[in-house]
């Protein structure tokens, strides 16, 4: 197959441009490097199967040659980052979308949307099932990227049903790992970088709020296998162990052996009470579930970060 992955400089979009070629397949990467580092990419470069296009999928996007898959993983996917790029991250999850299924389209390319457990805003069901719709504030600092989501969703599930176009749309739940970039605000990455740096370990809220964590590789396998062999109906891939973030703050602590304080900041507005995915479909459709619990993830994610520890990329956002 030959697939272009939206996003392919990011966290989760270099990983899948990793799980394609490991496969064979040939892989055109598409980003401009709002979020995305080069240095997840770095060791594609080379490699005959790998192209990239420096492009904003937000605009009239035009790809070379034949296409079997398009992948739109491109968007800022962090609350610091919607809240800094607001129109960016409305006009990828709408506009990107839109380009990237009429490339699909163009092309007879298998179309695969990288959704978000956030389209269940505030959930009322616990845990999510993807019958749930959700209970989002369309006019929180949250929303641009919720409502982006959700008309995604809404235009995918259209080229579907109106153009009979193969889709498949995955609700992404929190996921952490290696590339993810040390200052990307998300909590995982922050508890670790602060404790590696000797930095106050923040604690929003009271720390009671909750998140299931699944380690990168696993939700990669999940939205690899999904592309594969999924449907067009929305599918949870994420990983249903749930913690507190408090619960996970003493992980971090006790596996760097940090001696960082933990401090306590205000809750983010909207900010979910609790998130966990219900992951039955996924299960039965795809014979998939996450392998690795959150100790051997965070271990792992630690081993990245420390190999980072005095660059740059270290160093606190702003400066
Ligand atoms: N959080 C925290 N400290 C931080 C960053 C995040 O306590 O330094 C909390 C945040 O308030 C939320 C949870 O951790 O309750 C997960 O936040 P994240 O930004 O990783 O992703 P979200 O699931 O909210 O999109």
């Amino acid at each position: 197959m030959r697939v272009l992955i939206t996003g392919a400089a990011g966290f989760l979009g270099s990983h899948l441009c990793d799980r394609f070629l490991r496969d064979g397949h040939e892989v055109v990467g598409l980003d401009n490097f709002i979020t995305g580092h080069p240095d997840n990419i770095a060791h594609l470069m080379g490699n005959e199967r790998f192209s990239l296009l420096r492009h904003n999928i937000s605009e009239y996007t035009y790809a070379a040659g034949p296409l079997d898959g398009v992948l739109h993983f491109a968007s800022p996917a962090s609350p610091i980052d919607y809240l800094e790029l607001p129109i960016q991250t409305l006009k990828v999850g709408s506009l990107g979308t839109h380009n990237a299924l009429g490339l699909a389209m163009a092309k007879g390319a298998r179309f695969f949307l990288a959704s978000t457990s956030e389209v269940y805003g505030d959930p009322l069901v616990h845990p999510q099932v993807e019958s749930y719709w959700g209970n989002v504030n369309p006019i929180g600092p949250r929303g641009v990227y919720d409502e982006a989501k959700r008309f995604a969703e809404a235009i995918t599930m259209a080229y579907h049903r109106a153009h009979g176009v193969d889709t498949r749309i995955v609700r992404i739940f929190n996921t952490y790992g290696p590339r993810m970039r040390p200052r990307d605000g998300r909590v995982v990455s922050n508890f670790i970088v602060q404790a590696l740096n000797n930095e106050p370990i923040t604690i929003y809220g009271d720390g009671s709020q909750t998140r299931s964590f699944c380690y990168v590789e696993d939700e990669v396998e999940g939205l690899y296998q999904l592309f594969l062999k999924g449907d067009a109906n929305p599918c949870n891939i994420g990983n249903p162990d749930e913690y507190t973030v408090k619960q996970l703050a003493e992980i971090v602590v006790a596996l760097t052996g940090s001696t960082a304080p933990i401090v306590y900041e205000p809750l983010p507005e909207d900010d979910p009470k609790v998130r966990k995915p219900d992951i039955t479909r996924a299960r039965a459709m795809l014979g998939w579930e996450p392998k690795i619990d959150v100790r051997e993830g965070v271990q792992r994610t630690i081993d990245y970060f420390r190999t980072l520890v005095g660059t740059p990329r270290m160093a606190p956002r702003g400066r």
